[in-house]
């Protein structure tokens, strides 16, 4: 049966669509923190939506699970199969073309397997920007961004990724194509369906093309690091400097010194801004599409209250791409960073910018109690009040009692703040179980109404989400 269902699989997509042998199988099965690995019947690489139609009616009427993957950056383990190995892992990579801009309509149709950085530079030829971006995007797909609803650094002035799409086409669980691919910016015509996916984690589709929005390429770039007292200033920092920018603001990235410790020890080209050694550092971007604009000037004159009342004690304002490019450098390999430490508790959590510093005031003492040898790494897009929140244990992984109390403490004051356990990343595998406890009884049966109407037989994605 096994073996009859992948000849099955192979006449639809053909030699090249399909991997059962184990080496070439494996960096499928495991996800990039090294936390779960699954197995899966085969990978299945469909060249085409007709081909991931095909592949999906297929396994509708045999019942066989289907896991959709883009670039396996995802971090809670929402692309990663069970251990059973009845699943089946669809592949979206080899579907990696951009089909069209319409540079009249600021719009870009595009293959949901499109490596996000390929999309970045496709706009870029032509003088637009595709504002997406995070440090995994020389390897995820906007079918994964679009699936997670992926944040990154340009969402205090871009929003998330379900802000930059127009229309969407996706192969339903009973293989249906829906033909979504609008690039409207109004169509009041009842739900707004493409907006279910988004974030859904392949639980009710695939989605297999998108057309997202462009935007005008910044003519200016101002990029500065600013040293601050405490984590808490950054807010107020951040909401001066919106105040007197406005739009301009395009990042604002906090990132404690415990961090940066992580980066300069595992990358030695780190170039630190400061000599001394502060804290606390937000990195923070401004661009203008008008090409003299002044934004050094404005930063400086933003800045100047800061420095007078004691919240901010040094900046650097970048003067080369070669130095901005150095900040944001520090920003970006963090996580790696992280990761190359050792195993640590995670958290990816949004607060009200306002309660950010309350928190960080409460929760450090909290963990500091109950874990006196570890280490909280403390860094994020400050500027849409998510936080990386995650405690890390010198020289050990974390043991799953540790990682339950470190997440009672954490989460049971995101809910006393009114705060959400999953700010960009999603629910994948890794909180499934835990959502339950933070959303109301009535969201939770929404959310499986949903899941039922659309998957009445289980098999998207089975075991993610909800
Ligand atoms: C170094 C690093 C930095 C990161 N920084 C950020 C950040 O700043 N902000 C942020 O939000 N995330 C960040 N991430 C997380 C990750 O890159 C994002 O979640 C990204 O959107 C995942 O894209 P992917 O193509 O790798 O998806 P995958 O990991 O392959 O899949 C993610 C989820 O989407 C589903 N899926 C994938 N493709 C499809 C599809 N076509 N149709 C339906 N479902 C699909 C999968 O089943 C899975 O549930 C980071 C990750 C790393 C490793």
């Amino acid at each position: 049966m096994n073996v009859d269902l992948i000849t099955a699989f192979r006449n639809l997509v053909g030699d090249a669509g399909i991997i059962t042998n184990t080496t070439d199988t494996a960096p499928y099965l495991t996800d990039w923190r090294g936390n779960y690995t699954g197995a899966a019947r085969a990978i299945v690489r469909p060249g085409s939506t007709d081909e991931v139609a095909a592949v999906v009616k297929l396994c509708s009427e045999t019942k066989t699970a289907i896991v959709p993957q883009g670039g396996n950056t995802g971090l809670v383990g929402g692309g990663i199969p069970d251990p059973s190995g009845n699943a089946i892992i669809l592949s979206l990579r080899r579907m990696n073309q951009i089909r069209e801009i319409d540079l009249t309509n600021s719009a870009i149709t595009v293959d949901a397997g499109c490596i996000l950085q390929n999309i970045q530079e496709a706009a870029a030829e032509h003088g637009q920007l595709f504002p997406l971006s995070m440090a995994s995007e020389g390897s995820c797909t906007i079918g994964g961004n679009l699936s997670t609803n992926a944040g990154g650094t340009a969402v205090l002035r871009y929003g998330n990724t379900r802000d930059l799409i127009l229309g969407i086409e996706a192969v339903m669980p009973d293989g249906r194509i829906w033909h979504g691919l609008k690039a409207l910016r109004k169509d009041n015509t009842g739900y707004d369906l493409k907006h279910l996916l988004m974030g859904a984690e392949g639980t009710l589709g695939i989605i297999t093309g998108a057309v997202l929005k462009l935007y005008p390429a910044p003519q200016r770039t101002c990029t500065a690091m600013v040293a601050l007292r405490n984590a808490g200033d950054s807010v107020t920092l951040l909401k001066a400097i919106r105040d007197a920018l406005g739009d301009r603001l395009v990042g604002f990235e906090l990132m404690s010194r415990v961090c940066i410790d992580g980066v300069v020890k595992h990358f030695s080209a780190t170039i630190e801004p400061f000599t001394a050694r502060y804290d606390w550092q937000v990195l923070i971007e401004l661009t203008d599409t008008i090409k003299n604009s002044p934004l050094e000037e404005a930063l400086s004159a933003a800045l100047e209250p800061a420095f007078a009342n004691g919240e901010a004690l040094d900046a650097v304002i970048a003067t080369s791409e070669a130095q901005s490019k150095a900040m944001w450098s520090i920003r970006e390999q963090i996580p790696e960073a992280e990761k190359l430490n050792g195993k640590s508790v995670k958290h990816d959590i949004s607060l009200p910018i306002s309660r950010i510093g309350q928190f960080i005031d409460i929760a450090r003492p909290k963990l500091m109690a109950a874990f006196p040898s570890a280490k909280v790494i403390c860094f994020g897009h400050i500027g849409d009040g998510n936080l990386h929140y995650n405690l890390s244990f010198p020289g050990t992984a974390p043991t799953p009692e540790q990682t339950k109390e470190a997440n009672k403490i954490v989460y049971d004051l995101l809910d006393d703040m009114h705060g959400s356990i999953s700010a960009e990343h999603g629910l994948g595998q890794m909180k499934r179980e835990e959502i339950k406890q933070h959303k109301g009884i009535v969201e939770m049966d929404m959310m499986r109404a949903i899941k039922r109407a659309l998957d009445p037989a289980g098999i998207m994605n089975p075991g993610k989400v909800v």
